[in-house]
């Protein structure tokens, strides 16, 4: 290195440096360490790759081994996260708010909302939501504690401000769908992956959010999780007891992964039926790709030109009376079989959902 790169180095780290303080992220409110006892402890105690989720709980000796980073966040709370995914959440946050440069709503800031919470603060959480909404509520709407992915400290809620105003509510969220497109493309550069896909709830035990990041540790997992567009679960290869099952049966047409691609579709509208279960999946064979059902799906989708048909028959159960909607057509509690889902693609397209019912 000559002399004068040498210069241009330095200057350039003194530039990046200050750039990098004022994201907030190379200076936490109050760096802590909650658990170390002494200076050379790492996290070398935590799987980076331990599964909580409704089925399988924090591993014993978790907390104790947990290392904390604390700040504080837009709205003045205070967030914890694991050491070492803050630091990534760190790098990820540049680089995102580097890609969101010019955005027309004005200049976007990824924060975070809540990252990890102790066993004791998710029983408050549960304590405080049986007293004001009974068991019912809470149980389908809160992590039981000690199976909360929050409380393993690299699960990571994030929210953003645009032009300095808070976008923290749920529902404001998910209408960004151009923001968070940035985010996630860049999650698994970073160890990150998207834990609550779409069109899985019935596997990873929520519906879709798309502020749940959780941090593996791993580019390369992450990468495959991400590409693959699998649940953590499926990658594992554990899969929750009260996922459908999938009959795939024999097809000259499609393959495994296309149909799961097909089922992924029609499960996110099935997630939308509140309460109720899907049992199983089974794929009705090749003989659905026929011209006749290509042409009904055709006069059902305006404009398109599909060219290919897939059918699936599926069995689920309605809601109990106490959960049942006011304006749902089901019967209370009851097993319903073989309901059809009908989907379709263009040359080269994504299945869409045209159809699904009885015939
Ligand atoms: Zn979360």
């Amino acid at each position: 290195m000559t002399k004068k790169t040498r210069l241009l180095v330095i200057l350039l780290s003194v530039v990046m440096t200050f750039a990098l303080s004022f994201t907030g992220c190379k200076v936490p409110d109050a760096p802590q360490d909650d658990s170390a006892d002494t200076e050379t402890e790492t996290n070398a105690g935590i799987d980076y790759m331990a599964l909580v989720n409704k089925e399988s709980s924090l591993p014993d000796g978790w907390e104790e081994a947990l290392q904390i980073t604390t700040i504080t966040n837009s709205v003045g709370d205070e967030v914890k996260t694991e050491s070492k995914a803050y630091d990534a959440y760190c790098a990820l946050k540049e680089e995102v708010e580097k890609d969101l440069e010019g955005y027309e709503g004005g200049e976007v800031k990824l924060e975070l909302d809540s990252a990890y919470r102790s066993v004791a603060e998710q029983q408050k959480i549960w304590d405080d939501f049986m007293e004001k909404y009974g068991e019912e509520y809470t149980t389908t709407h809160v992590a039981v504690p000690g199976y909360s992915e929050h409380q393993t400290g690299l699960a990571l809620d994030l929210y953003f401000t645009i032009d300095g105003n808070d976008v923290y509510e749920n529902e404001d969220l998910v209408q960004y769908t151009d923001i968070w497109e940035v985010i996630h493309a860049r999650l698994a550069e970073h160890g990150f992956i998207l834990r609550y896909l779409p069109g899985k709830k019935d596997i990873t035990g929520y519906a879709y959010e798309p502020w749940h990041i959780r941090y593996l540790d791993d580019p390369t997992v992450a990468k495959e999780i991400m590409d693959k567009n699998i649940t953590f679960e499926e990658y594992l290869g554990k899969i929750s007891s009260h996922a459908a099952t999938v009959d795939y049966g024999t097809s000259e047409l499609y393959t495994q992964e296309e149909m799961d691609a097909a089922i992924t579709e029609f499960k996110k509208e099935f997630e939308n039926w509140l309460g109720c279960e899907l049992h199983s999946v089974k794929y009705a064979g090749d003989e659905c790709n026929s011209e006749e059902n290509i042409a009904w799906l055709n006069s059902l989708g305006e404009g398109k030109d599909y060219t290919q048909v897939i059918e699936f028959i599926t069995d689920f159960h309605s809601p109990t009376e106490a959960e049942l909607l006011e304006g749902t057509a089901w019967e209370a509690d009851k097993e319903y079989t073989d309901y059809q889902w009908w989907l379709a693609r263009e040359d080269g397209g994504a299945w869409e959902l045209v159809s699904m019912g009885y015939e």
